[in-house]
């Protein structure tokens, strides 16, 4: 639903917070708060725009609200209401879970990775090019003048991430693999995840 460049994360999807939320978020504290497509509310907002009946509803991204008009607009019409809405990353949101859970001496909700680039966009780039010049890859069908290997920069709550289509020999995938490992054992952010795949599928590339 959109990007911001968070100072803290670099590159992140966005999150509206009621200005309530969003100061607690700034302390890393995580309350009962209410997820309602992107905006993520206070007991007191999400009474004061009478949207009780919806977080649950709209919660579930259940097709019959999409479909229903009345609903969305009802939605839609409160949404443009909300005085009170600012603009976090949801990486923000999930260092303030994190450390909430760490508080209630609870385990942390999901992986975390601090090791990992994220705006270092020389160094992906140097990286990436190495990459190509070391190994054969398909031209890719979705991306015009692109090879079938695509990076997305890693964030808090995911690593770097670096995605190859058409290799399916195990050995050449071993090869791979053992050269970004070594490549990356003398960067400190070395956290990385590589994924093959048969096929490239026309997605978007947004996981927002
Ligand atoms: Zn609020
Ligand atoms: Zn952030």
């Amino acid at each position: 639903m959109g990007k911001i460049i968070c100072k803290k994360h670099g590159y992140a999807c966005i999150v509206e917070p009621c200005q309530h939320v969003a100061n607690e978020i700034d302390d890393k504290k995580y309350g009962k708060f209410y997820h309602i497509f992107t905006l993520l509310l206070c007991k007191n907002c999400l009474q004061k725009y009478n949207l009780e009946n919806f977080s649950d509803k709209l919660l579930s991204y259940d097709g019959d609200i999409w479909n229903n008009d009345e609903l969305l607009d009802y939605f839609f019409d409160a949404y443009d209401k909300i005085e009170e809405r600012t603009v976090r990353c949801t990486e923000c949101v999930a260092v303030a879970k994190v450390e909430q859970a760490r508080i209630n001496g609870e385990q942390a909700p999901f992986p975390t990775y601090n090791k990992t680039l994220n705006s270092h966009s020389n160094i992906i780039n140097k990286f990436m090019s190495q990459l190509k010049i070391k190994f054969q890859f398909q031209k890719s069908i979705v991306v015009d003048n692109h090879f079938a290997v695509f990076v997305k920069p890693g964030a808090y709550t995911y690593p770097m991430t670096v995605t190859i289509y058409y290799i399916v020999n195990e050995e050449e995938q071993t090869h791979i693999i053992k050269f970004i490992d070594e490549y990356f054992q003398s960067i400190l952010l070395n956290q990385v995840k590589i994924e093959f795949f048969e096929a490239e599928v026309w997605n978007t590339w947004s996981n927002c």
